[in-house]
């Protein structure tokens, strides 16, 4: 039976009447570009977020954009992110002029190791990047207490972690601001590419809605060089429909997770996802580690179930193969193989199996007893 890594028919099936009804009212309004439609879904997603506003935006790319754009961080600067994360977390420091520094992940949580953050940081730092990888938050009191000592902006990568928490406070106030993706793989997402920012500061607020229109402040004023970042009004509509059903779907997904730890607990050199004490994991993506038999290239053994995997039409991915800092677009920046060891092994051993909240047991049943037949052979 072929699994797929997700399945976004199965997961819009039952809301197809509610997208109509959705669409139409979007039609109806003649609103396309923001609008009332995109304003409750705001408001709504601020309160989801525990905070006060929320910008709707044209991405995850655009929302981490748009909060350094609107927090002033550009040429001279340096901004601290993981090197093992989507492209997208360092790809836009450069964009706004400011350079990427890159920190390395601790090997359980994959998220950015504090101390070597702490290494890391110069005169010229103005700001983190944690990333919730895979849906679980970073080390945030560690990470916190750091920047308010070097007085550093905190922007959350919370592209796959909505809904997840840290001791019970959720993704958005966990720092100055976070960043959220609306992909259609991520744990919300849109009929298209959409993002937003949360934040409980109305002033970054205010300003990171000029950003997303050009930096207009009033009527064709342009108090400064901003973009198009706006979000759409029919996917704001669809994301409001799609809102309602975020707890069940995240409920779902941790059911999985229990359930994939019952069925491949205790093989031998597959570590499964820990979950952290205190941590409320949303799953965007089950990512286990394989690590090689004596003897083996550090990413054999990965492959190799990789392979198997595909061959039975099992959707597997490796989130992600290679580290930012050896990223030949990164390679003026001097980065180079060995300054970030626990990155580059896990890169080597990763592999992300099916995780989607309308999985069956009998699904769940069959990607484990495929992980048992390759590992144990
Ligand atoms: C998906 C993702 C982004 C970018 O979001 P898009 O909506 O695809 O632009 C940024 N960071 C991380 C960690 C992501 O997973």
């Amino acid at each position: 039976m072929p699994v797929p890594a997700l399945d976004l028919t199965r997961h819009h099936g039952p809301l197809f009447d509610q997208f109509r009804a959705a669409f139409d009212q979007v039609l109806r309004t003649g609103q396309f570009v923001l609008g009332p439609a995109v304003e409750r879904f705001e408001k709504r997603l601020a309160e989801r977020c525990g905070v006060g506003h929320a910008v709707g935006l044209s991405s995850g790319t655009d929302a981490l954009l748009v909060a350094m754009m609107a927090l002033g961080i550009g040429p001279g600067d340096e901004v601290i992110v993981p090197t093992f994360t989507f492209f997208a977390t360092a790809g836009c420091v450069s964009r706004t002029g400011a350079t990427p520094v890159f920190a390395d992940i601790l090997p359980d949580s994959f998220n950015l190791d504090p101390a070597s953050v702490s290494a890391k940081i110069t005169p010229c730092t103005k700001a983190v990047i944690p990333v919730h990888l895979y849906g679980q938050t970073a080390d945030m009191d560690t990470l916190n207490a750091l920047a308010k000592k070097h007085n550093l902006f905190v922007i959350e990568d919370a592209a796959q972690a909505i809904a997840a928490a840290d001791k019970g406070r959720p993704v958005g106030t966990l720092g100055h601001v976070a960043c959220l993706s609306f992909y259609p793989t991520k744990n919300l997402s849109a009929f298209g590419d959409a993002g937003a920012c949360v934040t409980a500061d109305a002033d970054l607020a205010q300003k990171m809605r000029q950003v997303r229109n050009h930096g207009q402040t009033g009527e064709y004023e342009h108090q400064m060089v901003g973009g198009n970042f706006r979000l759409d009004g029919v996917q704001g509509a669809i994301l409001d429909v799609k809102l309602d059903h975020l707890t069940a779907w995240t409920d779902a997904r941790r059911a999985h997770a229990k359930r994939y730890r019952e069925l491949m607990s205790g093989i031998d050199g597959l570590a499964l996802p820990a979950e952290g004490p205190d941590k409320f994991h949303v799953y965007n993506q089950y990512t286990v580690r394989v690590t090689p038999k004596p003897g083996q290239a550090p990413s054999a053994r990965r492959d190799g179930l990789l392979k198997h995997l595909r061959s039975k039409q099992i959707g597997c991915r490796v989130y992600y193969p290679l580290c930012l800092h050896l990223q030949p677009c990164f390679a003026g920046l001097g980065g180079k193989q060995g300054d970030c060891p626990v990155g580059e092994r896990l890169s080597q051993e990763v592999l992300s199996i099916p995780m989607f909240p309308e999985m069956t047991d009998a699904e769940q049943q069959e990607v484990a007893a495929a992980v048992r037949e390759f590992m144990l052979a």
